[in-house]
């Protein structure tokens, strides 16, 4: 089915630190999911305090908080979502809007900032094959897009593009008066989530374990840890276990900071204690380490989310070098490819479980029935409103309404930055 021509394409930038524009929306969020009780009190007596203060003054004097208290403000906004060391992220937006009046948001992001250079690339495109355009299936948009990415590579144009797909889908599926899922040719279906923020390398054990309990509280199946490369890893590992319900997963996330023998001993003691596997032990680029490392620990290794494209995935897929592929939806450059991938490796018999944003990627799982979990780690949700929730047994389905469903609040809106 064609949609009608594309008449209106505008892309857009936040470009603020993300520790202060999301930082009320991110209260809502949490006030949302019911947990804004066990967080005051378990974060340290200054963050109890301030929790109370934003109660007693209400949300809407944040800019005077901020003023008063900015730097505890970042502190405990890194404690939440585990930024320790991103100090920003910048969030590229698309809004499309088709000849009939049907409009499709979509979004991208550049964790640690440089989202500039992919607003950039997004614009070109855009002046050159959006507007005045049919709006074809995103998959055959996706392709001209991407033809047009021939000389000067993947990089930030595939980032930029990530945000133009998301809105050809979400349009493409308004049109149709279908859920995501069900327009990229799936079923709407539940899928578990497992915790992932609030873990931080060389975290002290009690704050771990504090972590772990309030997953386990929230009803997450699985949380995924983050380990540092270290020996006292293992002690990280175990105290993690030692909270954990019998009805739980553990998973650990190296962020390629492991090289072979360290890697070796990490992923033998994360499955030693019921892991389920250990995420970029290497960089990703060591292709040949993961074929050494895929050969001790067949299936128990995850990579993906600094993939740009399939085939960049392909090795890791036909020779087995993960059991688990996880697209990042920005340098994936979108839905399309994140969807080819998930095809391809269904056909290898391998797992799918998306880099972060939840509320998305489940319509992906709908579309792909190899996709096995979700992430949960905040870092974008407190920008949109219409978030879908998990239900208290960690379970996420999509909301029945057409498109993805994720708007863009109008406090972000008003953050906006035009190419
Ligand atoms: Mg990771």
């Amino acid at each position: 089915m064609l949609g009608a021509p594309v008449v209106e394409h505008r892309f857009s930038l936040i470009t603020q630190p993300l520790r202060y524009h999301a930082l009320e929306p991110y209260f809502a969020h949490v006030r949302d999911r019911g947990i804004v009780g066990i967080t005051l009190g378990e974060f340290d007596s200054r963050h109890a305090l301030l929790f109370q203060e934003f109660e007693r003054l209400g949300l809407s004097f944040r800019d005077r908080l901020q003023a008063a208290l900015g730097g505890l403000l970042a502190d405990l906004h890194d404690q939440f979502l585990d930024l320790a060391r991103i100090t920003e992220v910048d969030v590229i937006i698309c809004d499309l809007v088709s000849d009939d009046g049907v409009a499709g948001f979509g979004f991208s992001y550049a964790i640690g900032g440089r989202g500039v250079a992919a607003l950039k690339a997004l614009d070109v495109m855009g002046r050159e094959l959006v507007t005045g355009t049919q709006a074809v299936h995103p998959e055959a948009n996706w392709r001209r897009m991407k033809a047009a990415c021939n000389r000067t590579g993947r990089g930030p144009n595939f980032v930029g593009l990530a945000a133009l797909d998301v809105a050809y889908w979400d349009l493409h599926a308004r049109n149709l008066e279908m859920s995501l899922g069900v327009a990229m040719g799936g079923v709407q279906r539940s899928v578990p989530v497992y915790g992932s923020g609030g873990y931080r390398p060389n975290q002290d054990l009690d704050t771990i374990a504090e972590q772990v309990q309030r997953h386990r509280k929230q009803g997450f199946k699985a949380v995924k840890l983050r380990l540092s490369g270290r020996p006292d890893d293992t002690k990280v590992i175990e105290a993690a276990r030692s909270v954990m319900g019998p009805d739980q997963w553990l998973m650990a996330d190296m962020n390629e900071k492991g090289n072979l023998s360290t890697a070796r001993a990490l992923i033998a003691a994360v499955l030693g204690n019921g892991g389920l596997f250990v995420e970029e032990p290497l960089p990703t680029e060591d292709v040949e380490g993961y074929r050494s490392l895929s050969r001790a620990f067949p299936g128990a290794i995850a990579c993906g989310e600094h993939m740009q494209g399939c085939e960049v995935a392909l090795p890791f897929i036909k020779d087995g070098l993960c059991g688990v592929i996880q697209p990042d939806l920005a340098m994936m450059g979108g839905l399309t490819e994140s969807l080819r991938l998930a095809r391809l490796a269904e056909t290898f018999g391998i797992e799918v479980t998306p880099h972060f944003l939840p509320g998305l990627f489940v319509h992906l799982a709908a579309a792909a029935p190899n996709v096995t979990w979700l992430e949960d780690f905040p870092l974008l949700e407190p920008l949109f409103d219409n978030v879908p929730i998990a239900t208290s047994d960690g379970m996420l389905t999509a909301g029945s309404g057409a498109g993805h469903g994720l708007l863009l609040t109008s406090r972000a809106r008003e953050q906006l930055i035009s190419a």
